[in-house]
Order: C-alpha cells, then structure tokens, then sequence
C-alpha cells in the first residue's frame, strides 16, 4: 500500500521515518483458539514517521481494514487493581471537575463499559457509550435508568442526543485519521460552549527516551506527546484546560472545553524536546531492542525458564518484535477471559499465574513496571523469588 505522506494531525510534510518493522500481527488484544491459528495470524508493515511541524508520531503504512475491533478482542484492563484505583481516581477528579448530575454524556471507545458505569455512579449522569467491541448486556445507570451503548463506530450522525460531556479513554491512539476524528467531535459540540472534553491516551515522549518497543504496536497507529495532543485539539478549535501525565507518567490525561482565548499551559511547549527525542530514537531502540534479546536469549541458553507477565500488546510486541518464540517459556496474565487462549505472532498459550507453582520460573519479565509491587507481592505468596524485571 501508499505510504501516508501528510501528517494526519496538521497536514504538513516534513516527515521523517523514526522505526521500520517488516511484519508484525495486525492485532495483539485478539484471542486465538489454538496455537497454529495464532502463528498464522496475519502480519503488516510498520513505518513511524515523525512530523517535524507539530511533533505527532504516526505508522504511514497502517489500514484500518485489517483490524477488526469487533472481533474477540479482550482490552479490558479491569482485572488489575492497581489499574481500578487508578480509574476510580480519575472518575473523581472529572466529578471535582464538572457538574454532570442529570447532564449527557457520551464516551466514545467505552471498551466493556466499565469507566462509563463508574462515572454514572459517582456523578448521576446519564450516559451513552458508543464502541464497536461493546458486548450487549446492560449495566446500571444513573436514576434508576441503564446506560445505553451503540455497538458501532463513533459517529456523528447517530449520537441523537447532544452531549453535555464528551469522555475518549485509550481510543485516539487507534485512529489514523485524527484530524478528522477531531473535527467529527467538533459537529457533535456543535457550536455549544458549555461542553466538556476528557482524553486519556498513550503518551509517546517516554517511549522515544526509553526506546520502549513493546509499547509500539500495529493497532496504535497515533503516537502522541502533551503536546501534539493539545495541539490536535487547539487546531479544532478547542482549549485545553488541563494537560497531565499520570498512571507512572505513561498516559496524557487532557481536559478541553470550546475555544475562549484561554492562553497555552506550559507543558504544551515540548516540540523542540519532542525532535531531539525523535533524532535519538533510531539508534536507541536499537539498543533496547538488542539489550532484551540478550537478556532473553542469554538465560534460556543457560536452561533457565522465561516468563512474561502480561499476554497483552506489550507482550505480543515484546516477543514479535525481536522474534522471541521458545526461548520464552510461559506467558502469565491474571485475566481469565485470557488464559488458555493464544497469543498472534508467537502462538504462546497465556497461563494464569497459578501454572506458575507446578513449573517456577527462573526470570519473571513484567511488561508493565506500574504492576510490580502487584506480581511480586503475589508470587511472594505463590512462595516463588523468581528474578523479577520489569521492562
Ligand atoms: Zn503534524
């Protein structure tokens, strides 16, 4: 296929290729019934171009048509505690925030529903979640009604009531076209100024310093720093009220409200930061990357058992990227939807940690370090002191 060759956030040309990956699974959320579907699964290019004009990352090689959210995919991170602390938290900042008591609101990309029905149950509002992987079941709602989902693609044309408080969690991240998307958010505000706007997104700045190539992966088409995101939205007419890392700095909270001359906030201003980053990365993912593939590769050649904690799209990216396969010898997730299934790309069988007493690993290679305190706690339990990592 044609390379992209505009940026999709601002339109400008001076693009640079930051990373290239030949062949990697199409989608790393999908759960596979067997070990031969999930090494079959199919596989694309990947090419990240930076645009030099407002610091958004995107893959110039990425068609939507080959992944199907629809499909068996389980995204939902509601099993871990530390990440339902973490969503509780953010429901009662945005109930500080904003009034929603009897108010509309719409969140686009609701996942299983799990953020709309925590928000419903702190601030009374009534609630529409639109998410094409929405399973039918209903949830309770505010005054004694249900929360109603669209299982579809968010667009404007079927949100029939205007809302009064737009939510997107982990969704902008897989939309090539965001120019677009923002301007589709645009006619859904249509003109009203009382409109609240929440984001939650992947932030890409800690990804470029660290050369953290599980953390790129072919659904997450748009990679965005503070501010090439609050940049998509000002060019949309849009003012951002408040710009945030959280969640050990690896997601962009953002809040913006319709544009009323309100000046940039200072973390706006990272763009000439953003471009030595970008300059850098080439030669430092490579670094990462060979540094893991030792790591790995060094301890199974030893006769040490590898795990990975975590059958999600950082653990498929982790061993796809570099090629990893039987040096890895279990993947552990505490997600039930998860376990006995099969990860694309490799074909590993995800095991729930339980597996871990009847074959103790040497090494535990945790894919996200926020969940540290968590797995170690739980395999101290387990009475297992594997060596405990995380990337
Ligand atoms: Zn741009």
């Amino acid at each position: 296929m044609t390379a992209i060759s505009r940026c999709p956030a601002c339109g400008g040309t001076h693009l640079s290729q930051l990373y290239r990956l030949e062949a990697i699974p199409v989608q790393s959320c999908v759960l596979l019934d067997s070990s031969a579907e999930a090494r079959d699964f199919p596989r694309r290019p990947l090419q990240l171009m930076f645009c030099d004009g407002c610091g958004f990352v995107f893959n110039a090689l990425f068609d939507l048509a080959m992944v199907d959210y629809a499909s068996t995919t389980e995204e939902s991170q509601h099993f871990s505690g530390t990440f339902n602390r973490f969503a509780r938290d953010l429901v009662a900042e945005i109930a500080s925030l904003y009034a929603l008591r009897g108010k509309q609101t719409l969140e686009i990309g609701c996942g299983k529903g799990d953020f709309l029905q925590e928000l419903v149950r702190q601030t009374g509002a009534f609630a529409l979640g639109v998410d094409p992987g929405f399973i039918p079941e209903r949830l309770p709602g505010a005054h004694g009604q249900d929360i109603a989902f669209q299982r579809e693609y968010f667009t404007p044309a079927t949100i029939a009531t205007p809302p009064d408080f737009i939510v997107c969690r982990h969704t902008l991240e897989h939309i090539p076209e965001v120019g677009r998307f923002l301007s589709e958010i645009g006619s859904v505000i249509g003109g009203r100024k009382d409109v609240g706007v929440f984001f939650e997104t992947p932030d890409v700045r800690r990804v470029l310093a660290e050369g953290a190539f599980w953390d790129i992966y072919y659904e997450h088409c748009s990679y965005f720093t503070l501010g090439s995101h609050a940049r998509l939205f000002r060019r949309a007419g849009l003012d951002v009220t408040r710009l945030y890392l959280a969640y050990d700095d690896q997601y962009i909270i953002q809040y913006a409200e319709p544009a009323a001359g309100r000046p940039p906030l200072a973390a706006e201003d990272d763009l000439d930061a953003v471009r030595a980053l970008a300059a850098a990365f080439p030669a430092k993912v490579a670094q990462v990357r060979a540094h893991w593939t030792d790591f790995v590769r060094s301890r199974h050649a030893a006769g040490k058992r590898v795990a990975i904690w975590g059958g999600g799209s950082k653990g498929v990216s982790f061993l796809t990227t570099n090629g990893l396969g039987p040096e890895v010898a279990q993947v552990i997730d505490i997600n039930p939807f998860k376990q006995g299934k099969y990860l694309p790309g490799t074909g590993h069988q995800v095991s729930s940690p339980d597996s871990l007493t009847d074959a103790p690993p040497d090494t535990v290679i945790v894919m996200n370090p926020i969940y540290l305190p968590e797995i170690g706690a739980q395999l101290a339990g387990m009475g297992l002191s594997p060596e405990l990592v995380a990337v």
